[in-house]
């Protein structure tokens, strides 16, 4: 790799008794979109603050292109930060928002309207220049928010769970947006959500917070089909676990593994034998909950493409078999270590 954007060594952060970031070795590479998922008090926000200098670690080091950065002030690293609540300002219109930071750095008013603009066009706001942040809709105040981070052309850009405010259909619009902004300008995003198919939607790849650590970092495919640990499989995405008898029953052999609901299908005979508990139709898919004759609770997802909902709800409380390809029965590896140690 070259010069990654951002280095974090041995990164952590107490915060009295709490060890909100317990020690964080990463990389990210220049004009990279990458994600920090993770449960809410995982220390995804306080990797961040460390990252734009609003928080000083207890130990460890930020380098950002190369330059230890640790102990500088926000306004000496070339970041900028988008926080959920946008934090504009009410009184001023959508341009003077934008060319705030900049009048404030005493950049000279024809440049400052050039590139107020140009963040504007970037994040698809023309013509909203003269609007008030109160006449607009939450994904457009997002925009500006962005515009305004945008315009003093950082190397990094921090986001905070910037979509956390809105609706499902406007964060999912958002989203594809984000994403191809951030193609166009070319800008190292790193972008902290809660939200794993967000997570697995825009990022180039995702680091999995567990409990002040990082528990994987790969691309959304390495981490959804290849996950590191059983917490790994069960934050990202819906995994079925099976262990001990369960495993040895079915795989074959002792450990842990993961197998994802939609490798799994209902088969007429001749799979693994169990009993529907639960049937829930979901629109484009339904999902089966079966507990198996060998002992463990599993989620089914099938599409819905030819069957008709009546059928499928029918199933609950019936027999059923299963079915899956041996390639889709991933180990889990660190679980495994775990046990082999015990
Ligand atoms: P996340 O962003 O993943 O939800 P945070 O980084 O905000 O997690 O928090 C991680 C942990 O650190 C939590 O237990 C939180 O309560 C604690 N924490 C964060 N900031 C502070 C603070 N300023 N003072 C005390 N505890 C804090
Ligand atoms: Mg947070």
């Amino acid at each position: 790799m070259d010069t990654p954007a951002i280095k974090l060594s041995g990164l952590r952060k107490s915060f009295g008794a709490v060890e909100a970031v317990a020690g964080i070795d990463l990389e990210i590479a220049d004009g990279e979109f990458f994600s920090m998922l993770g449960p809410s008090g995982s220390g995804k926000t306080t990797v961040l603050r460390m990252i734009a200098g609003f928080e000083t670690p207890t130990a460890g080091t930020v380098a950002l292109g190369g330059r230890d950065v640790t102990r500088l002030a926000p306004f000496e690293r070339d970041v900028n930060t988008v926080f959920q609540d946008y934090a504009l300002f009410p009184h001023m219109s959508v341009l003077e928002n934008v060319e705030y930071g900049l009048k404030v750095r005493k950049v000279a008013r024809k440049e400052r309207r050039a590139r107020a603009l140009d963040a504007l066009s970037s994040v698809r706001l023309e013509g909203f220049e003269a609007r008030k942040p109160g006449a607009m809709s939450g994904g457009q105040r997002q925009r500006v928010a962005l515009a305004r981070a945008l315009v003093n052309r950082p190397k990094v850009l921090l986001l905070d769970e910037p979509l956390g405010a809105l609706d499902l259909k406007l964060r999912e619009q958002m989203q594809v947006e984000l994403k191809e902004i951030q193609r166009d300008v070319g800008i190292t995003f790193v972008f902290v959500t809660h939200d794993q198919d967000e997570a697995l939607t825009m990022s180039d790849r995702v680091a999995v917070f567990d409990d002040g650590r990082i528990a994987q970092v790969g691309t959304p495919e390495e981490v959804y089909e290849q996950p590191a640990t059983p917490f790994v499989a069960g934050f990202v995405g819906t995994s079925n676990l099976l262990t001990g008898s369960v495993s040895e029953a079915l795989v074959g052999k002792k450990g842990t593994y993961s197998i994802r609901p939609e490798k799994i299908s209902l088969v007429a005979d001749g799979g693994v034998p169990g009993t529907v508990a639960e049937v829930i139709y979901a629109g484009p898919v339904t999902r089966f909950v079966v507990d198996l004759d060998a002992g463990a609770r599993v989620t089914v997802v099938e599409q819905n493409q030819r069957t008709s909902s009546a059928a499928l709800t029918e199933l609950r409380g019936k027999p059923v078999h299963l079915s899956w390809r041996s390639e889709h029965v991933i180990e889990i590896p660190s679980a495994k270590e775990n046990i082999d140690a015990a």
